[in-house]
């Protein structure tokens, strides 16, 4: 039976059929539900009023009391306004219509005392209201809408029809009169009773029309603890539910492979963040449960050589193991390291890439195939269909956020009943509330130490003006024997234009350095070219290199210990800690030089600020969720699980996500099908999103 939410918008006294199919295709607000549910943006206090002599047109939104002296109507056609002279006792300001002049001239009145509300603004040097709201002292009785009013977002197409903010607001009130005693509770009263929380109708009455702040501040606890809640729910039920599905090998044996290297062949100590992943990683090969662990760590923080551990493991069980990467220059580094590691060992280390030959290919394809080839490290041609092992038992896949879900999921086919195991590894930090959230099925692993004698890298903001000076530090740095990387944006709408500020850029730099080769590359070259470029480069033959940001992922070049970005102000925080990880490989102290124009707006400058402050990948990703919310981060479109929040910010609200998370594990844990009968009303909340899992397999 559809309850009272569930029914159609356009059945809402002063809605009707034109309205009801704007709110439908504007802001998707088909029921009274929905309308319910769109929640405002901000508030604005209408208790406090001003003196017509405080206002400038710096301030966003003023309430006066006063009287309109005179009015007229200026102009012709379209170009006509309505101005009023609007007073109080200490001065004067203009009111100004551009619509639906006629109406106001027959409605409003000379020497009568409104309440004006809007924004001031100036023109030709005076303070003026242009569409303010008006009203009477008594219509304002007359509608108890709150102390504080609520503001939401309409669009342009919706205010030309008159449905604006206002209109929304009196919406709202009119269908909160009509739901009085119809909002059902949707949260288990133990879980209301022990967090104080208030009952869904109340917190929806004072979310559209808070009397205090008080009331205010715990109607949007209640709504944004709800909706992370529900989405913990989903997210651990799911992955209860893969764990049920998908057996896992065993790999119970630590054998001669991992001791043998361990003890004799590795060439450092672990970090204690390496032994402790490790650790975690061998607690879940040791269940007969599929593994799939998220490894996050900076730039530098030494995940290759957990992935290589696990892989030691995995052949100490008889299982093959795959590492892909997402381009052809970091599987061939990855190739050249590990066999680097394994040169001692009795195994045998494999490449697939695009550009591996025929016949090379053909006979790997047998290798895997009769199990003599025990390590295959690729590209995506790994997961082409030819490709078959005899027995893989684990896949590393490396900077996960270029690979999709659908592409993870293809790896683990290659086995017939039983998936490998998986771990992903990310350099892209992504803060801990955002992990439980979008990577809330996965298990995640975090190194957050760095091997022991890294310097910190050096970080710099510089303007143009210092170009000289800057010059001046690289040609030191050259004389020192170091290399230097300089990187110009490329961004896709005016890429003609970056291509020719990069041109520019390597002809500046091979007149400022003419005893050195300079070398460049960008994403419009041939792979070939390319590659021949990064060779020369990770020689030493060339010494310092013109970029894009192609070089932004995991290549590795120790002795490059400058790391020049111009115009920085362009970049994403992420990516700026990216390219900056490309430096501090090695045993010199390394730097990074942020060059910028002088106009850069204040995000851009708290974006450098926080590079030239901190080296530490979380803290900055911290910062760039709270810049840009979580929806833009690198990696937040694969989690599989769609969510779309109405009120909770992943970047402020990490308490809240964290109490949801713990309620949410502690509920299933009791209750894992949700059937004891307080607990069944979540099912309703649960069924109503769009992941489609099916709630009656757990129980
Ligand atoms: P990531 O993949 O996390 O960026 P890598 O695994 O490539 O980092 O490691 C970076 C460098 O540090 C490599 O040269 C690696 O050999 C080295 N390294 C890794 N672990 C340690 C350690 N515990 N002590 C010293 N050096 C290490
Ligand atoms: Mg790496």
């Amino acid at each position: 039976m559809p309850g009272f939410l569930d029914q159609e918008i356009k059945f809402l006294p002063g809605v009707g059929p034109k309205r009801a199919e704007l709110l439908g295709k504007e802001l998707k607000i088909k029921t009274f539900g929905d309308l319910l549910y769109y929640f405002p943006y901000k508030y604005i206090d209408r208790t406090k009023f001003y003196h017509i002599s405080e206002i400038h047109a710096q301030m966003p939104y003023i309430q006066i009391k006063g009287k309109i002296r005179t009015m007229e109507t200026i102009g012709e056609g379209n170009k006509q306004r309505l101005t009023a002279r609007f007073y109080d006792e200490t001065g004067s300001l203009e009111l100004v219509w551009f619509r639906a002049i006629k109406w106001q001239k027959e409605n409003l009145k000379l020497n009568k005392e409104y309440i004006v509300f809007g924004k001031p603004s100036e023109f030709n040097g005076r303070i003026n209201v242009v569409h303010p709201e008006m009203e009477t002292e008594e219509e304002k009785q007359l509608k108890p809408s709150g102390l504080f009013q609520g503001y939401y977002i309409t669009t342009e197409k919706m205010k030309n029809k008159y449905l604006n903010s206002k209109t929304i607001h009196k919406l709202q009130l009119t269908l909160l009169q009509l739901a009085t005693g119809k909002i059902d509770e949707t949260l288990p009263q133990t879980i209301l009773k022990k967090l104080k929380l208030i009952s869904l109708e109340k917190a929806l009455t004072a979310i559209h029309k808070p009397e205090t702040t008080t009331e205010l501040k715990n109607a949007r606890f209640r709504l944004k603890f709800e909706e992370l809640f529900i989405i913990q729910l989903k997210i651990l039920a799911l992955k209860h539910q893969r764990e049920n599905k998908f057996k896992g090998y065993r790999f119970e044996e630590v054998g001669y492979n991992f001791n043998t290297f361990y003890n004799d062949f590795l060439p450092f100590e672990l970090t204690g963040a390496q032994k402790r992943v490790i650790k975690e990683i061998r607690r879940d090969v040791k269940r007969n449960v599929q593994m799939n662990r998220l490894l996050q760590g900076d730039v530098g923080s030494g995940k290759t050589l957990v992935a290589l551990m696990t892989m030691l493991l995995a052949m100490d069980n008889g299982f093959q193991s795959c590492l892909m990467a997402p381009t052809e220059i970091l599987a061939q580094q990855h190739y050249q390291s590990l066999s680097g590691f394994l040169q001692n060992m009795p195994l045998k280390v494999g490449l697939l890439t695009g550009s591996t030959k025929k016949s090379e290919r053909r006979q790997l394809h047998e290798e895997l195939e009769n199990g003599t080839l025990q390590i295959l490290i690729g590209t995506h041609a790994l997961i082409e269909d030819v490709v078959n092992f005899k027995k893989l038992g684990l896949v590393v896949i490396d900077e996960q956020h270029r690979f999709g879900v659908a592409q993870r999921a293809k790896l683990w086919k290659k086995n017939d009943l039983i998936p490998p195991h998986v771990l992903v590894m990310t350099a892209t930090p992504i803060p801990r509330t955002l992990a439980m959230t979008v990577y809330g099925d996965l298990d995640v692993s975090v190194i957050d130490e760095l091997p022991p004698g890294r310097k910190p890298i050096e970080t710099h903001h510089f303007f143009e003006n210092k170009r000289k000076q800057v010059n001046n530090f690289l040609r030191m740095q050259l004389q020192k024997g170091r290399q230097i990387y300089v990187v110009y944006p490329l961004i896709t709408e005016s890429e003609k234009m970056d291509l020719k500020n990069l041109e520019e850029g390597f002809r500046h730099i091979s007149e400022a350095f003419p005893d050195v080769k300079v070398g460049m590359v960008h994403g419009r070259m041939k792979p070939d070219q390319k590659e021949n470029a990064m060779q020369k480069f990770k020689s030493g033959e060339s010494r310092i290199l013109v970029a894009t940001t192609v070089i932004e992922v995991g290549v590795d070049v120790p002795n490059a210990s400058v790391m020049v970005i111009e115009s920085a102000e362009r970049y994403g925080l992420s990516q700026l800690h990216q390219l900056r990880g490309r430096v501090g490989r090695g045993a010199e102290q390394s730097y990074c030089i942020l060059m910028s124009s002088y106009k850069i707006s204040n995000e851009s400058r708290k974006r450098l600020s926080t590079m030239v402050r901190t080296n530490d990948g979380f803290d900055i990703a911290e910062v760039d969720m709270k810049l840009r919310g979580p929806g833009d981060l690198e990696g937040t479109q694969q989690s599989g699980i769609g969510f779309d929040l109405k009120i909770a910010n992943l970047g402020k609200d990490g308490e809240i996500l964290k109490l949801a998370r713990d309620v949410a594990t502690d509920l299933l844990d009791n209750d894992p099908g949700l059937q004891q009968s307080e607990n069944r009303i979540l099912l309703k909340s649960l069924r109503a999103g769009k992941t489609g899992f099916d709630w009656s397999s757990i129980s």
